[in-house]
């Protein structure tokens, strides 16, 4: 995921963006989260005073367990994070911009954008908005489906009463 900031570092221009479709190659991080390797990056750079900061946000896409209905569905994530470009990572520094060092002109994303995946993903997701879930009852998805159990619901008072008069 190399980035070439030569030539806008040699130029006038202050600021550059950059477009790009990016792979994630670390398989363990693919694997791991059924991450689809493929990302949409779109990023401006800055040049400011003596720095060069990156302002960016990425699109990446995993497969997810829909936490209320428990299919599968493709979970599409939109993660934005800034950064500062350095030649030295400066232990002291304490921004919550993330620090890429640059090197002979080029940085490398991987590391960061792993980073941002990894703190971006949510713990619980919904395969939409108003999913309706399963039935407690049969296990259907109501998605896609319908039961008659709401219209039985048990109550176990009514289940009493029910034997009483079965006697
Ligand atoms: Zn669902
Ligand atoms: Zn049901």
């Amino acid at each position: 995921m190399l980035i070439n900031l030569k030539k806008f570092l040699l130029s006038d221009d202050l600021v550059m963006n950059v477009n790009e479709a990016l792979t994630i190659t670390d398989k363990e991080l693919l694997e791991k989260n059924k991450l689809n390797k493929d990302i949409q990056f779109s990023g401006k750079f800055f040049k400011v005073e003596k720095s060069l900061l990156l302002s960016a946000e990425f699109t990446y896409s995993y497969s997810e367990t829909c936490a209320r209905c428990l299919e599968e569905f493709e979970n599409k994530i939109i993660a934005k994070f800034n950064a500062i470009i350095v030649d030295e990572v400066n232990e002291d520094y304490e921004a919550e911009d993330i620090e890429i060092m640059i090197k002979d002109g080029c940085i490398d994303l991987e590391e960061p954008i792993k980073q941002i995946v990894y703190l971006s993903m949510p713990m619980k997701a919904l395969c939409k908005n108003d999913c309706k879930g399963i039935c407690p009852m049969c296990g259907i998805n109501l998605n896609t489906g319908k039961c008659e159990c709401n219209d039985f619901v048990i109550d176990p008072r009514l289940e009493k009463l029910k034997t009483l008069l079965r006697d």
